[in-house]
């Protein structure tokens, strides 16, 4: 099978909102008057970002979930992507699998694959999303990073730490029990976007951004580029992961699973603050995309991020996020 075939035969389809679609030099996409676009790009690397034996499916589903939980953390609508591929050989019994994973979440997510390249090589994964989020009286309605207030509540959505556990699992690093590793793997390796909930929050949520490196180094990114400092209730944090409660508790101790849920990284959920003036409109956001949010902290004028326990007592902060070069 050659270069475009493989294109043919595993990604083109049919158009449905895009101009212009695979088969050109350039594909065409046509904004909503009224929008900005919203971009955003992200790479796979085998055995930096999944191991060399992943199923080929969930590969497809998570190259293109970590893109869209981008736009999500903008309260952007996808529309397209590229996806640009190193393969080490055109093998249809990896290509078939890979193609129906991505594609089947970009149809979920009515997301049109536009176009890409091709090459040989390691295997490496690239995809660019684009979006698009309303301005409304001259205002863009995209959520930023820099707009916690200090009083603002902190929620994050979903469940926080499985991904990690089922990493440290699969390492062999903790003795997991199968059924947990198999639910946590799915948290792993089928990471689910939010994007409703990022649309719902718009005009609501003053700041958000997605979990991917673990939620205390990307909440950090929120209090630096808003200038304010925070604090995070650890005995609401606990209660974050997915994984049933008693199989947790036999296989790790409180400490491991804390570190989990603050720095493990890789949960694509939503972090976001709000004023405590919209409570209520939070929990219809939530309700309204079928995604659950827990209030966790607060954000506060002294700057740095700072962990307390039941009785608002400072705990000592010895987690670190994911860092490529640290
Ligand atoms: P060019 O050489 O002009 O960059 P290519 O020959 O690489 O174009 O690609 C042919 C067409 O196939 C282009 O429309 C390109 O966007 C598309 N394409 C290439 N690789 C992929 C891919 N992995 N997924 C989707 N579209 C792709
Ligand atoms: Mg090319």
């Amino acid at each position: 099978m050659g270069e475009f075939e493989l294109i043919v035969r595993y990604f083109k389809r049919p158009t449905r909102h895009a101009v212009l679609g695979i088969g050109d030099d350039c594909a065409l996409l046509q904004p909503t008057p009224g929008c900005q676009m919203a971009i955003s790009s992200d790479m796979l690397v085998e055995g930096r970002h999944f191991f060399a034996d992943v199923d080929p499916f969930a590969l497809g589903h998570k190259a293109l979930a970590v893109n869209l939980s981008d736009l999500a953390a903008c309260g952007a609508r996808p529309l397209a992507f590229t996806l640009a591929l190193a393969l080490p050989k055109a093998d249809a019994a990896w290509l078939e699998p890979f193609s129906r994973g991505l594609l089947s979440l970009a149809d979920a997510h009515d997301c049109e694959l536009v176009g890409g390249d091709t090459t040989k090589g390691p295997l490496n994964i690239c995809i660019t999303v684009f979006g698009e989020v309303p301005v409304v009286n001259g205002r863009s309605q995209a959520l930023l990073r820099s707009g916690a207030k200090v009083g603002d509540d902190i929620y994050v959505s979903g469940t926080l730490g499985d991904a990690r556990l089922a990493l440290e699992g699969l390492r062999g690093q903790l003795a997991l029990p199968q059924g947990l590793l198999a639910r946590a793997r799915q948290r792993l390796e089928t990471p689910t976007p939010r994007i409703a909930l990022g649309m719902a929050l718009r005009g609501i949520a003053t700041a958000a951004i997605d979990v991917s490196d673990g939620l205390l180094g990307d909440l950090g990114h929120v209090l630096e580029a808003s200038n304010v400092g925070a604090c995070i209730d650890t005995t609401i944090a606990i209660g974050l992961m997915a994984c049933d409660a008693d199989d947790l508790e036999a296989a790790t101790t409180p400490a491991a699973r804390l570190a989990c849920i603050l720095a493990g990284g890789d949960d694509y959920e939503l972090a976001f603050t709000a004023s405590p003036d919209v409570r209520d409109a939070v929990q219809n956001a939530a309700a309204a995309s079928s995604t659950r949010v827990t209030r966790i902290g607060q954000i506060q004028t002294e700057t740095g991020l700072r962990l307390v326990d039941a009785q608002g007592a400072p705990i000592t902060n010895l987690y670190r996020s994911f860092d490529h070069f640290a």
